[in-house]
């Protein structure tokens, strides 16, 4: 009897919002009819349950057999979210979700006939958003649950950046762990999960840049859970004003023999190698994996993109940060292919003309081998420092106007930068972005005329 009134207290407390829930039924009765609600009705048990706590919302995932009706509503004083899952039951204990640092104090489920009400009771309001999610590798069919803060976390802005410079600027370099929360990237053995490795690794590089001179580094991801690639950008470029933009991966092959680390810049001729196309296509699927809004799928219009980075010289820069990475990488790791050349190709997440942006490929999860050494703190440790030593090299060989890196060279503190001349580049192009003068050049490289090299390595005078 008490069990019973409790029962009905659930329902009827947790549907205030009340008559809508007859309008579905009797629609749903409708729907009887067609093929489809067949497909609906038929009873499902909903094995795995999962939540990923973002800086601003909260994820929660519901793995599917199959479609699932479903209605969310957001109910006031206290503050309430009803989900309803039509032809469902629940075989996964809510409970056992991690509601740490998220606005859900807790978690209660009924179950109404063919209908399973969950109510998540909430410490402040959230608006609900829902998407259902075909399959897609490594997923079956999916409920997406998010809750927006109303009030989301501050995030750390460019003002503050601003502030805190009296002298020269320091260089702010946006480290980007791939992946995170639904889409787990590359799996190696032991069900090793490329998110997880790759957030290590960007988390080590944080902490060594940030105890660097001249260098303010800043995470795109800190945690589990998913950022879309056009908001990786974003976050980045707008929110941080980051001159240099470094997405850190791991490689899997169907192949258990691949290894090697690599570095991969954005490409204006195609994919250098067929592995670069693939490596590129694979990477451009995280979105989908993870399931991302209409509004927040990537409509970077390549062509578009690409002659503003060869304008704005970011796609020469990022080749330049790249060789430094990989000769870096390649002190202590065995290169892919023992090749010592950037590879190049259509990644979405590096086509940001105002950054300098690379991705790294720390190695592969998918060798075991390699998949081992990625998770010790010592591998790790040593990628941190190959990436912060490329990076620190770069800043001194093309020290920004106004950054630390420009004035220790004026102050004869940094090393001699050096140039190496690529195809293209004339000695006024070079002397421009260097800030010093053709005389200075022509007279630190024993230079008569203009005559320049490809290939040739350039002396940079202090200016
Ligand atoms: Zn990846």
């Amino acid at each position: 009897m008490h069990a019973d009134s409790q029962h009905s207290d659930f329902w009827n407390a947790a549907s205030v919002a009340g008559g809508r829930l007859g309008v579905r039924l009797s629609s749903a009765l409708l729907g009887l009819l067609s093929l489809c609600w067949f497909e609906f009705a038929s009873a499902q048990t909903i094995d795995s349950v999962r939540l990923h706590r973002a800086p601003d919302h909260t994820r929660i995932v519901f793995d599917l057999k199959g479609p699932l009706e479903h209605k969310v509503d957001r109910l006031s004083g206290p503050d309430r979210i009803v989900i309803d899952l039509s032809g469902a039951e629940l075989g996964f204990d809510m409970n056992s979700l991690s509601l740490a640092r998220s606005p859900i104090n807790g978690i209660r489920v009924g179950k109404h006939e063919a209908m399973t009400r969950v109510v998540l009771d909430m410490n402040d309001a959230v608006r609900p958003r829902t998407n259902l999610l075909k399959p897609i590798e490594p997923h079956g069919w999916r409920l997406v649950v998010d809750l927006f803060d109303s009030d989301p976390e501050p995030v750390r802005s460019m003002e503050k950046v601003v502030e805190q410079q009296a002298g020269p600027r320091p260089m702010i370099v946006a480290l980007d762990p791939g992946h995170g929360g639904e889409d787990p990237g590359a799996i190696g053995p032991g069900g090793v999960q490329e998110k997880k490795v790759v957030l290590e690794i960007a988390r080590r590089i944080y902490r060594l840049m940030d105890a660097e001179p001249g260098i303010q580094p800043v995470l795109v991801r800190d945690g589990d859970y998913y950022v879309p690639l056009a908001e990786r950008r974003r976050i980045a470029a707008e929110q941080h004003g980051a001159d240099v933009f470094i997405s850190i991966h791991a490689d899997a092959f169907t192949d258990p023999r691949a290894n090697g680390a690599s570095v991969f810049s954005l490409s204006n001729r195609g994919a250098t190698s067929a592995r670069a196309a693939y490596l590129a296509r694979m990477a451009n699927d995280s979105d989908r994996v993870a399931g991302v809004y209409e509004e927040e799928k990537d409509n970077s219009g390549l062509m578009g993109v690409l002659a503003d980075m060869t304008l704005s010289g970011s796609m020469s820069h990022s080749l330049y940060l790249g060789k430094e990475m990989i000769e870096e990488m390649g002190s202590f790791t065995r290169l892919h292919g023992n090749r010592r050349q950037v590879e190049q190709a259509n990644f979405a997440v590096l086509r940001e003309p105002s950054m300098v942006s690379v991705l790294v490929e720390t190695g592969f999860i998918s060798n075991p081998e390699e998949a081992r050494k990625l998770q010790t703190a010592e591998h790790q440790d040593k990628i941190a420092r190959a990436v912060l030593n490329g990076v620190r090299r770069y800043f001194e060989h093309h020290p920004a106007p106004g950054s630390w890196f420009a004035e220790q060279r004026r102050n004869g503190g940094g090393t001699v930068a050096s140039h190496r001349i690529q195809p293209g580049e004339t000695l006024s192009a070079i002397a421009r972005r260097y800030s010093v003068s053709e005389s200075a050049l022509r007279e630190a490289n024993s230079l008569r005329g203009d005559l320049i090299r490809v290939g040739q390595e350039l002396r940079i005078p202090g200016s």
